[in-house]
Order: C-alpha cells, then sequence, then structure tokens
C-alpha cells in the first residue's frame, strides 16, 4: 500500500523542513498553505520557489510531489483582531501570550486540511508545531494536537494521524534535521527561499536567510541558526 500525506505548508522554515521529512517518508506528498491576511504574506509566494527547488535540486522527492492548494481563510482576518493580521505593534498582552497570536489558527488549519484529506484519501497530516523552542502559542502543544486528532477523527469517522516531526526539537536541531534530509542544497534553500519574519521583510538577507533581525520570528530562526552553526552535530 503506498503512504501518503498533506503536509501544512506555509512558506516557512518549519513546514518545509517537514516537507521534506515527509517526501522522504511517504510515496505521495501533496502541500496545503492558507492565505489569513497573514501580514507576512510575502510567505505564500515563497511556498512555491521552495517547491520548485525540490523539484529541480531533488528528483526523487519531486516524483513525490503531488497536488498543492492554497485556501482562502481571509475570514480569520476579518473576525480576529492581532499583530499577525493587522498593521500594530507587537506586544505581550495580559494573559502572558504575545498579540501575534491568532486564535484558533491551528485548530482551523487542520480542520480544513482534514476536510480535503477526506476527499482525497489521505491519512496522514503533517505540521511542523513545535513546543519546544516556540512563541508559547497553546496550539503548537502536542496535548492540543492530540486532542485534536481525536476529535477530527471522531468527528469525520476516520483514521487521520496528526503528524509533528519538530515537536520535541529546538529551533537549531530542526537546522540540523534539514541538513540530514537533505544536506547543505536543502539548508541552502530554507535559508533562500523560506520565509519566517512577521513583518514580511524579504529585503534584508541574513546568513540565516530574510528579514527584519529584530521580530520574535526573526529572532527564534537567528538564534536556532547561530546555536546549530556552533554545533551542527545535532542529530533530529
Ligand atoms: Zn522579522
Amino acid at each position: 500500500m503506498s503512504l501518503n500525506a498533506l503536509v501544512l505548508f506555509s512558506g516557512g522554515q518549519d513546514s518545509a523542513t517537514c516537507l521534506a521529512w515527509a517526501l522522504e517518508r511517504f510515496d505521495h506528498v501533496e502541500t496545503i498553505g492558507f492565505d489569513y491576511g497573514q501580514r507576512h504574506r510575502v510567505e505564500l509566494e515563497c511556498r512555491g520557489k521552495v517547491l520548485e527547488a525540490i523539484r529541480s535540486e531533488f528528483p526523487r522527492w519531486g516524483a513525490r510531489l503531488g497536488e498543492d492548494r492554497v485556501i482562502d481563510l481571509s475570514v480569520i482576518k476579518a473576525i480576529s483582531d492581532t499583530a499577525l493580521t493587522s498593521d500594530k505593534a507587537i506586544e505581550m498582552q495580559k494573559n502572558g501570550l504575545p498579540n501575534t497570536f491568532v486564535p484558533g489558527r491551528n485548530l482551523l488549519f487542520f480542520s480544513v486540511a482534514s476536510t480535503v484529506a477526506y476527499r482525497r484519501g489521505i491519512k496522514h497530516i503533517v505540521g511542523g508545531m513545535c513546543e519546544t523552542d516556540y512563541s508559547g502559542y497553546p496550539d503548537c502543544r502536542d496535548d492540543t494536537l492530540k486532542a485534536l486528532q481525536v476529535a477530527l477523527n471522531l468527528g469525520m469517522e476516520s483514521r487521520f494521524v496528526i503528524e509533528t516531526p519538530l515537536m520535541w526539537l529546538d529551533k537549531a536541531a530542526t537546522w540540523a534535521m534539514a541538513e540530514v534530509l537533505g544536506g547543505q542544497r536543502l539548508v541552502e534553500i530554507i535559508k533562500q527561499e523560506t520565509h519566517s519574519c512577521y513583518l514580511g521583510n524579504r529585503e534584508t538577507r541574513h546568513e540565516w536567510g530574510y528579514g527584519c533581525g529584530t521580530c520574535p520570528a526573526c529572532e527564534l530562526r537567528l538564534r536556532g541558526y547561530q546555536s546549530y552553526r556552533v554545533s551542527p552535530g545535532i542529530s533530529p
């Protein structure tokens, strides 16, 4: 039986690494992205470039790549008030969460992805969520996603498996994982073509990729890259 997967692919570092992880393991891999009015909408343009680079530099993986789709979830921007979906300063809220937290985002992403997976007969749904080295978003936690897996399976009479290969890795180990999966060629694709910066900055190129260099997403990416460079031997 051939194994298939649907990867939540935003165009960022984490989901690009997950895509490589899935392409190494599954015979057929489809991708899904979401346009939710994110301030860093430029990440959606990066998606195509990453897919193109994977196809040209990793033909074995390219042969496994299936359909890609971007779903319009602009309703998220319409009904929420966050620094990720509007032009406001990034700051900490009273509840201890940064205002870049988009309530329900990952819950909705997985629900929509499972609707697609249901139609496509796909069992494994892969996401780059991580609770080791993260912004504290509660919908990135392992328990949240395990509970969601149960809810989706009950609600759709299915047997989906939510895969989160980065859940227990820090950001340095995520860089190391990309290297193990696809060598420096993949690390270069991730640096050059993926996007993490919340402010959507694609003008400034650092050693670790593009970004403003100071927003929380850039800080995480930078710190992870620095410690990966110090001890690149971390095995995923
Ligand atoms: Zn930034």
